[in-house]
């Protein structure tokens, strides 16, 4: 048995951002430690800073925004798009671990709050065979003990991907109508739960939280933080 054998059997993965061999997760000790994480929430319409989770400049605004790094940051980066396109199954379970470890430590109550996974159409999960953002979801449910509503929203609409897209108006017109909420026997308007972290691998111009929590709201959602591991913006 060669060399080769040994590092395949004991260590069967690669680092998503340095390729170094390791024996569980997605990333290496290093590179963990190099991802710098946000500390507070931003403004839902604006994106500033909220300290302390008061909304000063839009208290209108459909969602506070939780995001745990920032899309310039390497590793993150490297991390979604093992996801999203090598299809890297245990970057979720990393950057849910992320994401988790920023929200709680935001000053606020989660009791109460369902995880609703921003939701991809039938088309786009049968080309990558999973939804990335129910698996982060499905972690951060795990950690916090909430109820993962992987049904709570769905996607009615297939288009292209956002991030072929890069004027922001396209942005928002490209997720206009693309979600629902599903209708029981004799119901006019879906039903969702009153308090949501809505969860997405990335944001970038926000217009797929906006159309999500306007479409959550419709169906009686009173609050969401929605979270992503990354904001580009
Ligand atoms: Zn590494
Ligand atoms: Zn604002």
């Amino acid at each position: 048995m060669d060399a080769r054998f040994f590092i395949d059997l004991f260590f069967p993965a690669e680092c998503a951002a340095c390729g170094t061999r390791i024996t569980h997760g997605a990333l290496c000790e290093g590179c963990r430690m190099d991802v710098i994480p946000h500390r507070t929430a931003f403004c839902g319409t604006c994106a500033a800073p909220l300290p302390g989770m008061r909304s000063i400049c839009h208290p209108r605004a459909l969602y506070v925004l939780g995001a745990a790094g920032d899309y310039g940051n390497p590793i993150l980066r490297a991390l979604i798009h093992a996801l999203k396109f090598e299809r890297m199954k245990a970057a979720a379970g990393t950057l849910g671990d992320i994401l988790a470890h920023y929200c709680a430590r935001l000053p606020v109550d989660l009791k109460g709050f369902s995880v609703v996974p921003v939701p991809i159409s039938k088309e786009r999960r049968r080309e990558r065979g999973f939804n990335q953002t129910e698996l982060i979801a499905a972690r951060v449910a795990g950690f916090f003990g909430l109820p993962l509503e992987r049904n709570a929203l769905i996607r009615v609409i297939h288009r292209d991907p956002q991030s072929d897209i890069e004027d922001p108006a396209a942005r928002y017109r490209n997720v206009q109508g693309c979600y629902a909420t599903v209708l029981r026997p004799g119901e006019r308007t879906g039903r969702a739960p009153g308090k949501i972290l809505l969860i997405d691998d990335v944001t970038t111009s926000g217009a797929t939280f906006r159309e999500a929590s306007a479409t959550l709201r419709a169906a009686g959602t009173r609050k969401i933080l929605a979270l992503a591991a990354a904001k580009s913006m």
